[in-house]
């Protein structure tokens, strides 16, 4: 066997079970640590009446951001609500959160200002507080990572392993125009390329280049689901799509899923440019991701709560584990779920 066979290159294990493994080597030894590696944030045992949650996400430039079409306000926003969703997948409130930043000497005061001024943003609107950080350089580009603390009364946290056979699968707001916002700006800066004085043409995509460049997370789902009365069985945000999130669901609770196609809330202007570069709209929703929206099961009894409600739709139902995950096609048709996500460690060499 020659030297480079006895390792295995990661991209065949993907990141998912690279962090399985990875979980291997955690054992926790501290009883105050009541969830470690596996859900969207840690859990840390506070007091009787509230838990405290965190959650970690690094940004690389080149991998999750590109500079030439991410202004500089934005990726400071989205850095941080891109994190704080994660809070709010527990069902928790952020509070505090530190940010660290690895910068190249090719960045001005100034830039590190405009994203700052960002995360000051994204902080007073979820009204979480910046307590601390980072500064070190990097040998090229820009490296971000954020750490959200939250808080929530422990009878409310809402883990990815407890969802069972009869909830409803729900999901907030809408899905699949993070993805064709990109799409949109990657093709704009390919036609840049070409020709440096064409004008990007973005004004008909607000909607999508928001949902892109600055989505917000779910801070007033927790607050509905807190009026309503409701503490979802599971709950899971969706930054890799609707697949992946679905089936972290039921791996975890050890179920299966039926999600019906017809279900998924897409907005009109999604479809039209899902149309326009030939890409079923279906797809960019299921493997699109970075659309931040909280993916819930309920116990059937709090289905009516969520009747004609405006920022809530019910997707399918949870089944025995032996069912498997699929997604019923409008034509009827069965289809078999499987991840494929936005995966950066399988997409960069
Ligand atoms: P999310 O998409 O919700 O941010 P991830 O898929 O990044 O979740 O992470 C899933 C779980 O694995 C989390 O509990 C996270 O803390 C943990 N995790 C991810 N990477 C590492 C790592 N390098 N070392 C230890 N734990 C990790
Ligand atoms: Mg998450």
């Amino acid at each position: 066997m020659s030297e480079e066979n006895k390792f295995t290159p990661i991209k065949n294990l993907g990141e998912f079970a690279l962090i399985d493994r990875i979980k291997l080597k955690a054992r926790d030894k501290n009883k105050n640590t009541i969830k470690g590696i596996g859900d969207d944030a840690s859990v840390i045992n506070g007091s009787k009446k509230e838990s405290i949650v965190i959650s970690t996400d690094m940004l690389i430039q080149g991998v999750h951001f590109d500079l030439m079409y991410v202004p500089l306000l934005h990726l400071g926003y989205k850095s941080v609500t891109s994190n704080l969703s994660d809070i709010y997948a527990m069902n928790a409130k952020p509070e505090q959160i530190l940010v660290s930043i690895a910068i190249s000497n090719k960045f001005s005061v100034e830039a590190i200002e405009e994203i700052y001024e960002g995360v000051k943003k994204a902080c007073d609107f979820h009204k979480v507080d910046l307590v601390g950080g980072d500064t070190t350089s990097s040998g090229t580009g820009l490296v971000i990572s954020i750490t959200a603390i939250g808080r929530t009364n422990p009878k409310s946290l809402t883990y990815r392993n407890t969802a069972k056979k009869g909830d409803i699968l729900m999901v907030s707001g809408d899905l699949g125009s993070a993805y064709l916002g990109l799409q949109v700006l990657e093709r704009e800066k390919a036609v840049f390329k070409e020709n440096p004085n064409m004008q990007p043409q973005l004004n008909e995509h607000q909607y999508i280049l928001q949902r892109q460049l600055r989505p917000e997370a779910r801070k007033d789902v927790v607050e509905m689901l807190e009026d309503m009365q409701v503490i979802p069985t599971a709950m899971i945000d969706i930054s890799d799509g609707l697949a992946s999130e679905v089936l972290h669901i039921c791996q975890q609770s050890k179920v299966g899923v039926i999600v019906y196609e017809e279900n998924i809330p897409i907005d009109p202007s999604a479809v039209e440019v899902a149309c326009d570069f030939n890409i079923n709209p279906t797809t960019c929703a299921m493997n699109g991701g970075e659309d931040y929206e909280l993916l819930f099961t309920i116990n059937a009894k709090d289905l009516p709560k969520f009747k004609n409600h405006p920022h809530f739709t019910s997707l399918g139902e949870i089944v025995s584990k032996e069912k498997g995950a699929s997604l019923i096609l409008k034509g009827g048709n069965s289809y078999k779920i499987v991840a494929q996500g936005w995966n950066s460690l399988l997409e960069k060499d």
